[in-house]
C-alpha cells in the first residue's frame, strides 16, 4: 500500500484543517457550554461541498472519495466533534444510502438538496429496546394502497430535531426478524413526524440526540429505499462505512489531545523545568502520537479499500475499535498532562475527554466491533 497522499489529497487535507481552524475550532467550546445546536457550523461546511463528499458531481456534489472524506471528517473533528457527527451522518448514512441503494428518481429528488445542505440528513435505526440487537425493532410499518404508514418510536438520533430527510427503519413482516426490516426515506415535514425528548449528554453537545415519534407517518412506495424486507442489509452496509467516519472523528480527537498536551508541556513549568522535560511527561506524548499515527494509518487503509471498490467491513471495524479506544487513552492522557488545569473548562482537554467517549459506543459498540471482527475469521 501506498501511504504517500496524492497532491490533491494533501490539498484538501490543508484546505479542510485551515477552514476547521478558522470556522470550527472557535465556535466548539461556546456550543458545547450551551449545548446549542452546531447549525451555524454545519452551512459554513456545506460552503466547503462537505455536505456533498458522498454525492457524484453529477448530483452537485464535491465527490470526494472515502479517502478524502475521511481526511475531511478527522480535520472538522479535531476541531469541533459535534460538527463532526453531523457531517459523518449525513454522508455516510444519508446521502450515501441514496448513492447506494437509491432508484434513479429518488437519486434526482433527494441527492442535489443533500449536496448543498438545503436538506440535512440523519439515520434512525436505534430504539429503546434494539440497539446492538438492531435487528429485533420494533417500530412498524403497514402497507396502505401505494403508500406505507409508520408507527414507533425511534431513540438516539443524532440531529433528528433538525433533519429534513430520515432514513428510518421499520418492521415490514412482524415476525421475519432481521429479515423483515424495510429501509424508508422519510421527510420530517410529513404529518405524524416528530422529535421528541432531548438527551442531557456527557459530550457531543452541540449535536442534539433526540428520540423521534413517528405516529401514522404516511410513506409513499416511492419513498422506500431497497427492497421490502432487506432494510437490515442496509443499515449494516451503511454502518460498514460509518465506521470509517466515526474511526475519522476519534483520529481527530486524538490529534487535537496531542497537540493540546504538546502546547502544555512546552508552556508550564515546574520544579524549575518545563513539563516537557520530564521522562514521565515524554513518555505520554511517545504513546499518543504512536496511538493517533496507528488510528490513522488504520482509518486511511479501511477509506482507501472502499474507495477501491474491495471488501472493507472488517477492516472498518478494527478501525473503528482501535481508533476509539486510542482517543479515549489520548484523552486521559491530555487531561493528566494538563493536571488540575485539565478538569477545568478554561482546556478544551476536558471537551476532548468527554466527547471522546461516545466513539466507542455508538455505530457498533467496542464490544460490536470485536465481534464484527472475530466472526471473519471463526467462521
Ligand atoms: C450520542 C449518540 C448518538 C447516536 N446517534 C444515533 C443515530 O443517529 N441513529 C441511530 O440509529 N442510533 C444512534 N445512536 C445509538 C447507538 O448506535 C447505540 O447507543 C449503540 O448501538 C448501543 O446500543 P445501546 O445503547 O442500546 O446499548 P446496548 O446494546 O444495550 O449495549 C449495552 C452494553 O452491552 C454490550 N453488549 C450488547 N450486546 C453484546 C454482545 N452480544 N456481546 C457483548 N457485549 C454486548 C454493549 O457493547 C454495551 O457495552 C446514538 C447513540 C449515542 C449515545
Amino acid at each position: 500500500m501506498n501511504f504517500d497522499l496524492t497532491e490533491e489529497l494533501q490539498m484538501l487535507q490543508e484546505a479542510a484543517r485551515d477552514f476547521a481552524r478558522g470556522q470550527l475550532a472557535p465556535r466548539a467550546a461556546q456550543a458545547d457550554a450551551e449545548e446549542s445546536w452546531v447549525g451555524e457550523q454545519v452551512k459554513l461546511c456545506a460552503e466547503m461541498g462537505f455536505l456533498g463528499m458522498a454525492i457524484p458531481e453529477a448530483y452537485g456534489g464535491s465527490d470526494l472519495g472515502a479517502l478524502g472524506t475521511s481526511l475531511v471528517l478527522m480535520e472538522i473533528n479535531k476541531a469541533c466533534a459535534s460538527t463532526g457527527t453531523t457531517v459523518s451522518v449525513h454522508n455516510s448514512l444519508t446521502s450515501e444510502s441514496l448513492v447506494r441503494f437509491g432508484t434513479d428518481e429518488q437519486k434526482q429528488r433527494y441527492l442535489p438538496r443533500l449536496a448543498t445542505g438545503e436538506m440535512l440528513g440523519a439515520y434512525a435505526l436505534s430504539e429503546a429496546g434494539s440497539g446492538s440487537d438492531a435487528g429485533s425493532l420494533v417500530c412498524k410499518a403497514t402497507r396502505d394502497g401505494d403508500d406505507w404508514v409508520l408507527d414507533g418510536t425511534k431513540l438516539w438520533i443524532s440531529h433528528g430535531d433538525q433533519a429534513d430527510l430520515v432514513v428510518v427503519f421499520a418492521r415490514t413482516t412482524p415476525d421475519g426478524g432481521s429479515r423483515g426490516i424495510t429501509a424508508f426515506l422519510v421527510e420530517t415535514a410529513w404529518d405524524g413526524y416528530k422529535a421528541g425528548k432531548k438527551e442531557r449528554k456527557m459530550g457531543l453537545r452541540g449535536s442534539p440526540t433526540v428520540e423521534l415519534q413517528l405516529d401514522h407517518v404516511r410513506v409513499p412506495g416511492a419513498n422506500v429505499l431497497g427492497e421490502v424486507d432487506q432494510g437490515f442489509k442496509i443499515a449494516l452496509a451503511l454502518l460498514d462505512g460509518g465506521r470509517i467516519g466515526i474511526a475519522s472523528q476519534a483520529v481527530g480527537i486524538a490529534e487535537a489531545c496531542l497537540e493540546a498536551s504538546v502546547k502544555y508541556a512546552g508552556e508550564r513549568e515546574q520544579f524549575g523545568k518545563t513539563l516537557g522535560e520530564f521522562g514521565a511527561i515524554q513518555e505520554k506524548i511517545a504513546d499518543m502520537a504512536t496511538r493517533v499515527d496507528s488510528a490513522r494509518l488504520l482509518t486511511l487503509r479501511a477509506a482507501a479499500l472502499k474507495g477501491q471498490g474491495r471488501p472493507y467491513g472488517r477492516e472498518a471495524s478494527m478501525a473503528k475499535l482501535e481508533a476509539s479506544r486510542n482517543a479515549n487513552w489520548c484523552a486521559k492522557e491530555a487531561v493528566q498532562i494538563h493536571g488540575g488545569a485539565g478538569y477545568t473548562r478554561e482546556f478544551p482537554v476536558e471537551r476532548y475527554f468527554r466527547d471522546a467517549r461516545v466513539t466507542e459506543i455508538y455505530e457498533g459498540t467496542t464490544e460490536i466491533q470485536k465481534l464484527v471482527i472475530a466472526r471473519t475469521y471463526l467462521r
